[in-house]
Protein backbone atom coordinates (compact mmCIF):
# COMPACT_ATOMS: atom_id res chain seq x y z
CA UNK A 1 0.00 0.00 0.00
CA UNK A 2 1.09 3.45 -0.60
CA UNK A 3 2.09 5.35 2.34
CA UNK A 4 0.46 8.63 2.80
CA UNK A 5 3.09 11.55 3.65
CA UNK A 6 2.03 14.98 5.18
CA UNK A 7 4.18 17.87 4.11
CA UNK A 8 3.98 20.54 6.85
CA UNK A 9 5.34 23.87 5.27
CA UNK A 10 5.24 27.39 5.44
CA UNK A 11 5.32 28.69 8.91
CA UNK A 12 5.62 32.05 10.10
CA UNK A 13 8.99 32.35 10.33
CA UNK A 14 11.36 34.61 8.63
CA UNK A 15 12.34 31.75 6.58
CA UNK A 16 8.51 30.93 5.03
CA UNK A 17 9.53 30.90 1.15
CA UNK A 18 12.98 28.54 2.19
CA UNK A 19 10.17 26.23 3.62
CA UNK A 20 8.03 26.43 0.01
CA UNK A 21 10.66 25.99 -2.12
CA UNK A 22 11.71 22.96 0.06
CA UNK A 23 8.23 21.40 0.22
CA UNK A 24 8.40 21.70 -3.65
CA UNK A 25 11.56 19.85 -3.68
CA UNK A 26 10.52 17.23 -1.50
CA UNK A 27 6.99 16.63 -3.69
CA UNK A 28 9.08 16.34 -7.13
CA UNK A 29 12.00 14.05 -5.68
CA UNK A 30 8.76 11.43 -3.59
CA UNK A 31 8.21 8.27 -6.15
CA UNK A 32 3.90 8.52 -6.55
CA UNK A 33 4.24 4.74 -6.94
CA UNK A 34 4.94 4.91 -3.26
CA UNK A 35 3.61 7.41 -1.64
CA UNK A 36 0.56 9.97 -1.52
CA UNK A 37 1.40 13.37 -0.58
CA UNK A 38 -1.05 15.53 1.58
CA UNK A 39 0.18 19.11 1.64
CA UNK A 40 -0.28 21.15 4.96
CA UNK A 41 0.17 24.69 4.64
CA UNK A 42 0.87 27.37 7.64
CA UNK A 43 0.44 31.08 6.18
CA UNK A 44 2.51 33.76 6.78
CA UNK A 45 -0.13 34.43 9.53
CA UNK A 46 -0.17 31.68 11.09
CA UNK A 47 -3.49 29.86 9.52
CA UNK A 48 -3.40 25.73 8.83
CA UNK A 49 -5.03 24.99 5.68
CA UNK A 50 -4.95 22.12 3.18
CA UNK A 51 -5.93 21.11 -0.15
CA UNK A 52 -5.09 18.81 -2.86
CA UNK A 53 -3.20 21.11 -5.85
CA UNK A 54 0.04 19.23 -4.21
CA UNK A 55 -1.12 15.56 -5.29
CA UNK A 56 0.28 16.03 -8.59
CA UNK A 57 3.52 17.16 -9.14
CA UNK A 58 4.13 21.20 -8.83
CA UNK A 59 5.91 23.31 -11.12
CA UNK A 60 5.64 26.74 -9.30
CA UNK A 61 6.25 27.77 -5.76
CA UNK A 62 2.50 30.20 -5.65
CA UNK A 63 0.80 26.42 -6.59
CA UNK A 64 1.87 25.80 -3.01
CA UNK A 65 0.20 28.17 -1.26
CA UNK A 66 -3.29 27.56 -1.85
CA UNK A 67 -5.18 30.68 -2.67
CA UNK A 68 -7.78 29.90 -4.43
CA UNK A 69 -11.35 29.59 -2.49
CA UNK A 70 -11.30 25.74 -2.36
CA UNK A 71 -8.84 25.44 0.68
CA UNK A 72 -10.32 24.26 3.92
CA UNK A 73 -9.17 26.86 6.45
CA UNK A 74 -9.21 25.87 10.45
CA UNK A 75 -6.60 27.29 12.51
CA UNK A 76 -8.51 27.12 15.37
CA UNK A 77 -9.34 23.20 15.34
CA UNK A 78 -6.04 21.19 14.67
CA UNK A 79 -6.68 18.16 15.93
CA UNK A 80 -10.13 17.51 13.46
CA UNK A 81 -7.58 19.52 10.71
CA UNK A 82 -4.63 16.51 10.71
CA UNK A 83 -5.87 13.19 11.18
CA UNK A 84 -4.88 10.75 13.83
CA UNK A 85 -2.98 7.93 13.81
CA UNK A 86 -5.25 6.28 15.80
CA UNK A 87 -8.45 7.07 12.95
CA UNK A 88 -9.85 4.98 10.43
CA UNK A 89 -6.84 3.68 8.40
CA UNK A 90 -7.76 5.51 5.35
CA UNK A 91 -7.78 8.61 6.79
CA UNK A 92 -4.55 8.37 8.54
CA UNK A 93 -1.27 9.88 7.81
CA UNK A 94 1.64 7.65 7.17
CA UNK A 95 4.06 10.14 8.53
CA UNK A 96 4.35 13.67 8.61
CA UNK A 97 7.28 16.06 7.28
CA UNK A 98 7.65 19.14 8.92
CA UNK A 99 9.63 21.03 6.65
CA UNK A 100 9.51 24.43 8.99
CA UNK A 101 12.48 26.63 10.39
CA UNK A 102 12.70 28.26 13.29
CA UNK A 103 10.32 28.94 16.60
CA UNK A 104 7.18 27.26 16.10
CA UNK A 105 8.57 24.77 13.60
CA UNK A 106 11.46 23.17 14.57
CA UNK A 107 11.69 24.20 18.29
CA UNK A 108 9.80 21.21 19.57
CA UNK A 109 6.36 23.25 19.71
CA UNK A 110 5.39 21.71 16.12
CA UNK A 111 7.04 18.10 17.20
CA UNK A 112 4.75 18.53 20.61
CA UNK A 113 1.78 18.79 18.60
CA UNK A 114 2.55 15.66 16.44
CA UNK A 115 3.13 13.61 20.07
CA UNK A 116 0.00 14.76 21.14
CA UNK A 117 -2.05 13.18 17.72
CA UNK A 118 0.06 10.67 17.85
CA UNK A 119 1.60 10.87 14.24
CA UNK A 120 4.37 9.38 13.37
CA UNK A 121 6.90 12.48 12.25
CA UNK A 122 10.27 13.08 10.49
CA UNK A 123 13.57 14.05 12.16
CA UNK A 124 14.08 15.01 16.45
CA UNK A 125 11.52 14.88 19.19
CA UNK A 126 10.39 17.44 21.18
CA UNK A 127 12.95 17.53 23.90
CA UNK A 128 15.72 17.29 21.20
CA UNK A 129 14.17 19.87 19.12
CA UNK A 130 13.67 22.77 21.93
CA UNK A 131 17.21 21.81 23.15
CA UNK A 132 18.62 22.78 19.82
CA UNK A 133 16.78 25.79 19.65
CA UNK A 134 18.14 27.24 22.54
CA UNK A 135 21.93 28.18 22.10
CA UNK A 136 22.46 28.19 26.01
CA UNK A 137 20.81 24.89 26.82
CA UNK A 138 22.86 23.35 23.95
CA UNK A 139 25.57 24.47 24.84
CA UNK A 140 25.63 23.77 28.39
CA UNK A 141 24.49 20.07 27.32
CA UNK A 142 27.68 19.85 24.86
CA UNK A 143 29.82 20.87 27.87
CA UNK A 144 28.20 17.87 29.71
CA UNK A 145 29.73 15.60 26.83
CA UNK A 146 33.06 17.27 27.00
CA UNK A 147 32.75 18.74 23.77
CA UNK A 148 35.29 21.65 23.29
CA UNK A 149 33.61 24.56 22.13
CA UNK A 150 34.10 28.80 22.53
CA UNK A 151 33.61 30.04 25.69
CA UNK A 152 30.44 32.19 26.44
CA UNK A 153 27.79 34.11 28.74
CA UNK A 154 24.13 34.37 28.93
CA UNK A 155 22.03 36.10 30.63
CA UNK A 156 18.21 37.69 30.71
CA UNK A 157 16.14 41.13 29.58
CA UNK A 158 16.01 41.32 33.35
CA UNK A 159 19.44 41.08 33.88
CA UNK A 160 20.58 43.40 31.34
CA UNK A 161 18.89 46.00 32.58
CA UNK A 162 19.32 45.86 36.22
CA UNK A 163 23.09 45.51 36.46
CA UNK A 164 24.67 46.07 32.84
CA UNK A 165 28.11 47.22 34.25
CA UNK A 166 28.57 44.07 36.22
CA UNK A 167 27.37 41.82 33.01
CA UNK A 168 30.10 43.76 30.53
CA UNK A 169 32.27 43.32 33.43
CA UNK A 170 32.14 39.71 33.08
CA UNK A 171 32.33 39.52 29.55
CA UNK A 172 35.47 41.40 29.77
CA UNK A 173 37.36 39.03 31.89
CA UNK A 174 35.76 35.88 30.78
CA UNK A 175 36.03 36.35 26.94
CA UNK A 176 38.49 38.19 24.47
CA UNK A 177 37.37 40.68 21.51
CA UNK A 178 35.58 40.30 19.01
CA UNK A 179 32.06 38.48 19.85
CA UNK A 180 29.22 37.56 18.87
CA UNK A 181 26.18 38.89 20.64
CA UNK A 182 23.09 36.15 19.56
CA UNK A 183 19.26 35.80 20.88
CA UNK A 184 19.23 32.40 22.26
CA UNK A 185 16.41 31.04 20.96
CA UNK A 186 16.44 31.72 17.04
CA UNK A 187 18.55 30.33 14.14
CA UNK A 188 19.62 31.64 10.27
CA UNK A 189 21.96 34.12 12.20
CA UNK A 190 19.13 36.32 13.09
CA UNK A 191 19.56 39.12 15.39
CA UNK A 192 23.10 38.21 15.46
CA UNK A 193 26.01 40.93 15.66
CA UNK A 194 29.74 40.91 15.99
CA UNK A 195 31.34 43.00 18.21
CA UNK A 196 34.44 44.44 18.88
CA UNK A 197 34.18 47.06 21.53
CA UNK A 198 32.12 47.99 24.84
CA UNK A 199 29.84 50.15 22.49
CA UNK A 200 29.51 47.55 20.17
CA UNK A 201 29.03 45.27 22.74
CA UNK A 202 25.74 47.26 24.28
CA UNK A 203 24.38 47.99 20.21
CA UNK A 204 24.65 44.39 19.82
CA UNK A 205 22.67 43.64 22.89
CA UNK A 206 20.12 45.77 22.65
CA UNK A 207 19.81 44.23 19.49
CA UNK A 208 19.47 41.16 20.15
CA UNK A 209 17.11 41.79 23.09
CA UNK A 210 14.59 43.12 20.19
CA UNK A 211 14.17 38.85 19.06
CA UNK A 212 14.77 37.24 22.58
CA UNK A 213 14.60 37.23 26.43
CA UNK A 214 17.65 35.63 26.56
CA UNK A 215 20.97 36.33 25.21
CA UNK A 216 24.25 34.54 24.79
CA UNK A 217 27.76 36.56 24.04
CA UNK A 218 30.64 34.16 23.01
CA UNK A 219 33.70 34.37 22.57
CA UNK A 220 34.79 35.47 18.34
CA UNK A 221 37.24 32.45 16.81
CA UNK A 222 38.92 33.22 13.21
CA UNK A 223 38.17 29.57 11.79
CA UNK A 224 37.06 27.69 8.63
CA UNK A 225 33.06 26.52 9.19
CA UNK A 226 32.97 22.87 8.53
CA UNK A 227 29.69 21.03 8.46
CA UNK A 228 28.26 17.29 8.68
CA UNK A 229 25.39 15.46 8.59
CA UNK A 230 24.33 12.68 10.90
CA UNK A 231 21.50 10.53 9.88
CA UNK A 232 20.11 7.87 12.27
CA UNK A 233 17.86 6.79 15.43
CA UNK A 234 19.77 4.66 18.08
CA UNK A 235 23.15 4.10 15.59
CA UNK A 236 23.74 7.24 13.54
CA UNK A 237 25.76 7.80 10.99
CA UNK A 238 28.00 10.64 9.59
CA UNK A 239 28.45 12.37 6.07
CA UNK A 240 31.69 13.23 5.08
CA UNK A 241 32.47 17.02 6.04
CA UNK A 242 31.54 20.17 4.20
CA UNK A 243 33.41 23.83 4.57
CA UNK A 244 31.18 26.82 4.41
CA UNK A 245 32.84 29.74 2.87
CA UNK A 246 31.22 32.70 3.59
CA UNK A 247 32.11 35.80 1.17
CA UNK A 248 31.06 38.23 4.04
CA UNK A 249 32.89 38.69 6.97
CA UNK A 250 30.64 35.95 8.62
CA UNK A 251 27.62 33.16 7.51
CA UNK A 252 25.01 35.80 8.01
CA UNK A 253 20.86 35.70 7.33
CA UNK A 254 21.77 37.81 3.78
CA UNK A 255 24.80 35.19 2.81
CA UNK A 256 22.58 32.47 3.90
CA UNK A 257 19.47 33.01 1.56
CA UNK A 258 19.43 35.85 -0.30
CA UNK A 259 23.20 36.27 -1.92
CA UNK A 260 23.58 32.67 -2.56
CA UNK A 261 27.04 32.74 -3.45
CA UNK A 262 28.11 31.47 -0.04
CA UNK A 263 30.76 28.59 -1.25
CA UNK A 264 30.41 25.54 -0.56
CA UNK A 265 33.19 22.81 -0.75
CA UNK A 266 32.19 19.42 -0.17
CA UNK A 267 33.87 16.92 0.95
CA UNK A 268 35.82 19.86 2.84
CA UNK A 269 39.96 19.39 2.49
CA UNK A 270 40.30 18.46 6.56
CA UNK A 271 42.94 16.26 7.97
CA UNK A 272 41.46 12.52 8.62
CA UNK A 273 41.91 13.11 12.06
CA UNK A 274 39.97 16.46 12.10
CA UNK A 275 37.26 14.29 10.28
CA UNK A 276 37.33 11.52 13.01
CA UNK A 277 37.13 14.44 15.47
CA UNK A 278 34.39 15.81 13.77
CA UNK A 279 32.40 12.91 13.30
CA UNK A 280 33.16 11.24 16.64
CA UNK A 281 31.82 14.63 18.55
CA UNK A 282 29.09 15.04 16.25
CA UNK A 283 27.76 11.96 17.44
CA UNK A 284 28.50 12.77 20.78
CA UNK A 285 26.44 15.79 20.38
CA UNK A 286 23.40 13.86 18.36
CA UNK A 287 23.57 11.93 21.76
CA UNK A 288 23.66 14.49 24.45
CA UNK A 289 20.37 16.10 22.61
CA UNK A 290 18.95 12.93 22.10
CA UNK A 291 17.95 13.23 18.82
CA UNK A 292 16.78 11.26 16.04
CA UNK A 293 16.41 11.22 12.24
CA UNK A 294 18.62 13.87 11.39
CA UNK A 295 21.22 16.78 12.52
CA UNK A 296 23.39 18.92 10.94
CA UNK A 297 26.38 19.59 13.45
CA UNK A 298 28.10 23.16 12.57
CA UNK A 299 32.02 23.12 13.43
CA UNK A 300 35.07 25.54 13.78
CA UNK A 301 37.94 24.11 12.87
CA UNK A 302 41.28 26.33 13.66
CA UNK A 303 44.75 26.77 11.50
CA UNK A 304 45.93 24.60 14.29
CA UNK A 305 43.72 21.85 13.44
CA UNK A 306 41.64 22.35 17.05
CA UNK A 307 37.86 21.09 16.24
CA UNK A 308 35.32 22.91 18.45
CA UNK A 309 31.57 22.43 17.99
CA UNK A 310 29.37 25.37 16.96
CA UNK A 311 25.85 23.85 17.07
CA UNK A 312 23.89 21.13 15.87
CA UNK A 313 20.83 22.37 13.77
CA UNK A 314 17.87 20.15 14.23
CA UNK A 315 15.89 20.46 10.85
CA UNK A 316 18.99 22.13 9.18
CA UNK A 317 18.12 23.47 5.64
CA UNK A 318 16.54 20.69 3.13
CA UNK A 319 16.51 21.98 -0.57
CA UNK A 320 18.68 19.76 -3.15
CA UNK A 321 21.03 22.92 -2.87
CA UNK A 322 21.23 22.93 0.59
CA UNK A 323 24.46 21.46 2.69
CA UNK A 324 22.58 18.64 4.04
CA UNK A 325 21.52 16.94 1.38
CA UNK A 326 24.60 17.48 -0.21
CA UNK A 327 26.56 16.43 1.97
CA UNK A 328 24.95 13.07 1.99
CA UNK A 329 24.66 13.22 -2.10
CA UNK A 330 28.39 12.87 -1.37
CA UNK A 331 28.29 10.47 0.65
CA UNK A 332 26.40 8.25 -1.92
CA UNK A 333 23.09 9.13 -0.52
CA UNK A 334 20.78 10.88 -3.10
CA UNK A 335 18.05 13.16 -2.12
CA UNK A 336 15.49 10.94 -2.73
CA UNK A 337 16.70 7.50 -0.94
CA UNK A 338 17.50 10.37 1.70
CA UNK A 339 13.92 10.89 2.05
CA UNK A 340 12.75 7.31 1.78
CA UNK A 341 15.41 6.54 4.67
CA UNK A 342 14.25 9.51 7.05
CA UNK A 343 10.60 8.19 6.23
CA UNK A 344 11.78 4.70 7.68
CA UNK A 345 13.26 6.16 10.75
CA UNK A 346 10.50 8.24 11.45
CA UNK A 347 8.18 5.21 11.20
CA UNK A 348 10.97 3.33 13.28
CA UNK A 349 11.09 5.81 15.87
CA UNK A 350 7.40 5.85 16.37
CA UNK A 351 6.84 2.03 16.67
CA UNK A 352 9.39 2.18 19.05
CA UNK A 353 7.15 4.12 21.27
CA UNK A 354 4.52 2.10 21.46
P1 LIG B 1 22.58 30.33 13.58
O1 LIG B 1 21.91 29.30 14.45
O2 LIG B 1 21.71 31.52 13.38
O3 LIG B 1 23.15 29.74 12.32
P2 LIG B 1 25.33 30.53 14.50
O4 LIG B 1 25.71 30.40 15.94
O5 LIG B 1 25.68 29.38 13.65
O6 LIG B 1 23.80 30.90 14.44
O7 LIG B 1 26.03 31.85 13.95
C1 LIG B 1 25.88 32.26 12.61
C2 LIG B 1 27.22 32.52 11.96
O8 LIG B 1 27.93 33.54 12.70
C3 LIG B 1 28.17 31.33 11.96
O9 LIG B 1 27.91 30.49 10.86
C4 LIG B 1 29.52 32.02 11.87
O10 LIG B 1 29.79 32.50 10.55
C5 LIG B 1 29.33 33.25 12.75
N1 LIG B 1 29.71 32.98 14.15
C6 LIG B 1 28.86 32.62 15.13
N2 LIG B 1 29.49 32.45 16.30
C7 LIG B 1 30.78 32.72 16.08
C8 LIG B 1 31.96 32.74 16.90
N3 LIG B 1 31.89 32.46 18.22
N4 LIG B 1 33.13 33.06 16.31
C9 LIG B 1 33.19 33.35 14.98
N5 LIG B 1 32.13 33.34 14.15
C10 LIG B 1 30.93 33.04 14.69
MG1 LIG C 1 21.41 27.32 13.95
MG1 LIG D 1 24.60 28.28 12.24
Amino acid sequence: MKKRIGLLYGGKSAEHEVSLSTARAVTQALNFDEYDVFPIYITHEGEWRKGEQLMAPVDTIEQLQFNNASNQELPNNISSFLPSHQEKEEAALDVIFPLLHGPNGEDGTVQGLLEVLNLPYIGNGVLASSAGMDKVVMKQLFAIAGLKQVPFVHFIRKEWQKDQESLIGKMEKDLAWPVFVKPANLGSSVGISKASTREELIAAVEMALKYDRKIIVEQGIKAREVEMGVLGNDTPKCSVPGEIKPLKDFYDYQAKYKDGNTAMIIPADVTEEVEQTMQDNAIKAFKVLDCSGLVRADFFVTDEDEVLINEVNTLPGFTPFSMFPLLWQHTGVNYSELIDQLIELAIERHAEKQ
